[in-house]
C-alpha cells in the first residue's frame, strides 16, 4: 500500500482517506487513543460527530450527507500534532472544518495522515455507521 492515501478521488477528502494506516508503529499509536463523550449532530446538510479523544482533545470530522467509505468528509483536532503537521495537508484536500483557525498554513509541516486521534475517530465512526444513520433518518 502507497504511504500517501489522501486525495483518492478528487479535490476532497473522504473518510476511506482517514481509515487505513500503512504504518505499524502510527497503527499500535492509533489503538492507543481513546474516545469519549461521542455526540452526532445532524443539520440539514451534513452529520457532524464530535468526542474527546485521550481526554483532553475535541475532535471533529463533519461528514457531508452520508456515513461510507466514499463520504466527502472535513475533520478537526485540537491536538498540536494536528496543527503543526497535518493542518496544511488537509487543507489541501479542502479538509478543514475551521480553516480560519490554521492561519499561517503555508510554514507548516507536510505529513500524509491526520493525527492520531482523526484517524481512531475515523474509524469509531465508521463501525458505528449503522447507528449514525439511524440518528439521521430520525430527522
Ligand atoms: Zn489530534
Amino acid at each position: 500500500m502507497k504511504g500517501n492515501n489522501f486525495c483518492t478521488g478528487g479535490i476532497f477528502l473522504k473518510l476511506m482517506d482517514l481509515l487505513t494506516i500503512s504504518d505499524i508503529v502510527r497503527q499500535k499509536r492509533v489503538l492507543a487513543v481513546t474516545i469519549s463523550n461521542f455526540k452526532v449532530d445532524v443539520s440539514e446538510d451534513s452529520i457532524n460527530c464530535n468526542c474527546v479523544s485521550n481526554r483532553q482533545y475535541m475532535t471533529e470530522i463533519k461528514l457531508l450527507n452520508i456515513v461510507n467509505p466514499q463520504a466527502i468528509c472535513f475533520c478537526d483536532c485540537t491536538c498540536k500534532s494536528f496543527m503543526f503537521e497535518y493542518a496544511n495537508t488537509i487543507h489541501k484536500n479542502n479538509g478543514l472544518i475551521y480553516p480560519d483557525r490554521y492561519p499561517d498554513l503555508a510554514a507548516k509541516n507536510k505529513h500524509n495522515f491526520g493525527c492520531k486521534h482523526i484517524i481512531k475517530f475515523a474509524q469509531y465512526i465508521y463501525h458505528r455507521s449503522t447507528l449514525i444513520k439511524r440518528e439521521v433518518n430520525k430527522k
